[in-house]
């Protein structure tokens, strides 16, 4: 059943993208932090949708960080603790669940306070405590569990390159077999396959309850 949803004919998985990966000049200090692997290893297999969560904030902008505080998680100046941009890349992430709901993956840039995936350094008392996701990776993790990401790095690596690709495919096949009705025939043609997020069907179930 599953090559009957992939043809030509059909869609590309819709895959999310640091704008800043695809050349745009949108990081803080205006540049930007192209990735040909991005092109090289995807080229036509997939629809990218760019989109950078702190662009709003202008550019170029003041750097921010992770940093806890007393009041949580925050995202504030590197140079002025007294700039506090976490509301306003929250109110971002949740714009774009228009998008999300219909995206199969992300590609983020590693390391950012908004796109890292796992790999942002957050600080405490002035130091680096640790590492974790950026907060729109976060975002993307703690609603959309169930679509791949990756960061440019990773994308180099063609063995990951292509999980990361055969796990888009299947976010779209299901959503696919949703739009058509077939999710218990989607169901049980890929039951126990790898790749396949169970929070994926359990999400297009509690669709499919709310849509009756
Ligand atoms: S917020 Fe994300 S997309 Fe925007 S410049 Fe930083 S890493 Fe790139």
């Amino acid at each position: 059943m599953s090559q009957a949803y992939f043809n030509a004919s059909l869609p590309k998985p819709l895959i999310v993208v640091s704008a800043c990966l695809t050349g745009a000049r949108v990081r803080y200090d205006g540049d930007d932090k192209y990735q040909p692997a991005l092109y090289a290893n995807l080229d036509g297999q997939v629809t990218l949708s760019p989109l950078c969560p702190e662009q709003h904030l202008g550019v170029p902008r003041p750097p921010v960080q992770l940093v806890i505080t007393a009041d949580g998680l925050r995202a504030q100046g590197v140079d002025n603790a007294a700039l506090d941009v976490t509301e306003s890349l929250q109110h971002f992430c949740t714009m774009q669940t228009p998008l999300l709901d219909r995206a199969c993956g992300a590609i983020l840039k590693a390391r950012s306070p908004s796109c890292g995936i796992g790999s942002t350094p957050w600080h405490q008392q002035g130091a680096i405590a640790g590492y974790r996701d950026g907060l729109f990776a976060a975002f993307i993790h703690q609603h959309y569990p169930w679509l791949p990401r990756i960061d440019e790095a990773q994308l180099d690596d063609l063995a990951m390159c292509g999980q990361f690709l055969h796990r888009a495919r299947l976010v779209l096949d299901a959503q696919l077999a949703w739009q058509q009705g077939l999710l218990d025939a989607f169901r049980q043609h890929h039951a126990g396959e790898a790749g396949l997020d169970p929070s994926l069907l359990a999400h297009l179930e509690r669709k499919e309850r709310t849509d009756d």
